[in-house]
């Protein structure tokens, strides 16, 4: 069984999507984890992200692995662990840019289905329901209002010790939903069938138990 949950950033799709796989015992894929690491390559090998033709030419001799232990996830990139590195601020503003490159999204697309192949998956990210689980057994897309979702994204920033301001926080984080909901492929829209999850007063763990009930009976 595939679960999906797709939504624009600072939703808690991250929390919520952790949360369910362990109380299922499923693995949890963060394909968002992917993009960043195609950024990371890029950044490294001092390429723009929005030079379209240079990204897609780093992809053949590129190889990305993702890890399962423990309900922890490593990802490496050519054979380097590079997990660490993949929330700086530059690789997410990459990550977001080079997601929007058609070869990039047809690279990744088998390496997600590949990792999906073993079923028992929650799967969280942008065109999980729309495109690469088109048949997942149960798909959620959460939203929150912007303030919500920016005030979110903020206390996650400054827990992991960055000091940004609120403003630089809702600047970037529009930014980035501009470009994935406005991409010419695979934009973040909810796939017809999802269920729509309004998380801006809920918390995690109320967002779980709705989720579990849906996938419980089914409805
Ligand atoms: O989810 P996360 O914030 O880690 O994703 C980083 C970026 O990767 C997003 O801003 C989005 O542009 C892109 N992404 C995507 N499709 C996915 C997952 C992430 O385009 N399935």
């Amino acid at each position: 069984m595939i679960i999906a949950i797709d939504g624009p950033a600072g939703v808690g799709k991250s929390t919520v999507a952790k949360l369910l796989a362990s109380r299922l015992g499923y693995l949890y894929l963060d394909t968002g984890a992917l993009y960043r690491a195609v950024a990371w390559k890029t950044l490294r090998s001092r390429i723009r992200p929005a030079d379209h033709a240079r990204v897609a030419t780093l992809l053949p001799t590129t190889s990305i692995h993702m890890q399962f232990h423990e309900g922890a996830m490593q990802v490496l990139v050519d054979g380097c662990d590079v997990t660490g590195q993949l929330r700086a601020p530059d690789v997410t503003a990459a990550a977001s840019i080079v997601s929007a490159i058609p070869a990039v999204r047809e690279w990744l697309l088998p390496i997600q289905r590949q990792i999906g192949q073993g079923g028992s998956v929650v799967a969280e990210g942008r065109d999980i329901g729309t495109k690469v689980f088109p048949a997942a057994s149960f798909k959620f897309f959460l939203d929150a209002a912007a303030d919500v979702r920016v005030a979110r994204r903020h206390r996650e920033l400054v827990a992991a010790g960055r000091g940004d301001s609120i403003e630089t926080t809702s600047h970037d984080l529009s930014a980035r939903d501009q470009r994935d909901r406005t991409r010419s492929i695979d934009p973040l829209v909810p796939a017809v069938d999802a269920r729509f999850i309004d998380t801006s007063t809920l918390s995690p763990d109320q967002v779980v138990e709705q989720m579990i009930m849906a996938v419980s009976t089914g409805s």
